[in-house]
């Protein structure tokens, strides 16, 4: 499948849905660290630390930013942060339009609670990338049950845990080693032992480890 992006968004190709581009590429765009590629990201490799200009062209001088180009650049930081393509990402906007409280609340955590995003936030992965092709291949049970849609969007009270004959994966032996490696946010109980995380609440927007200014990207779909 091969998805056209608008011009806008600078990428143009799209195979399987999924960006092919560098990861890199996508945070030098957004000018921001996104960590999308789990450890490298903390190294002296990060392409961003090496090279702060865009890619593309040489650039000579600095553009002034309009107040829409803020706000498109806002959108597609949430966007490459969580993996997420035009089409759903308006989904999710739509969703969080019709959730009671505030818009881009509801959008964040509409975001956060992506199954692909639990398995990284459980760190049971090294990155977004890495939890959704776990999921896709599929790693994973939610329930007792396999899902391998990494869009599923958990409820609370879901237990997602590895599927027994994944355990026996050089990829799980891998993935357990020292859990767990990141801080689990609280909206997460993880279970060392069992190696198994369960969903506790819907995510508060201060539990969300994400520096994205969703009230730009309200602005930049209200105009
Ligand atoms: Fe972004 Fe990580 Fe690449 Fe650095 S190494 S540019 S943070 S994806």
């Amino acid at each position: 499948m091969v998805v056209v992006l608008p011009r806008e968004e600078g990428y143009k190709v799209l195979t399987m849905a999924r960006y092919t581009d560098a990861d890199c590429r996508l945070c030098r765009r957004t000018g921001e660290k996104l960590f999308l590629k789990g450890e490298r990201c903390y190294t002296p490799k990060c392409a961003i630390d090496r090279r702060k200009h865009p890619p593309g062209e040489h650039i000579t001088r600095r553009r002034r930013v309009s107040d829409s180009g803020i706000q498109l650049k806002e959108k597609q930081k949430a966007r490459f942060t969580y993996g997420v393509l035009e089409k759903q990402f308006r989904g999710y906007f739509a969703k969080a339009q019709n959730s009671p409280g505030i818009t881009g609340d509801a959008l964040l955590a509409l975001l956060e609670q992506r199954l692909d995003n639990v398995v990284y936030r459980a760190s049971f992965a090294d990155s977004r990338d890495q939890a959704r092709q776990l999921v896709c291949h599929g790693h994973f049970d939610v329930n007792g049950r396999r899902l391998d849609i990494p869009s599923y969007n958990v409820k609370v009270g879901d237990v997602i845990s590895w599927r027994e004959t994944s355990k026996k994966t050089e990829i799980y032996k891998v993935s357990v080693e020292g859990l767990p490696r990141r801080t689990v946010p609280t909206w997460l109980d993880l279970d060392v032992a069992k190696v198994e995380v369960k969903v506790q609440s819907i995510p508060e927007v201060l539990e969300i480890a994400e520096t994205i200014d969703t009230r730009l990207i309200v602005e930049h779909y209200s105009r």
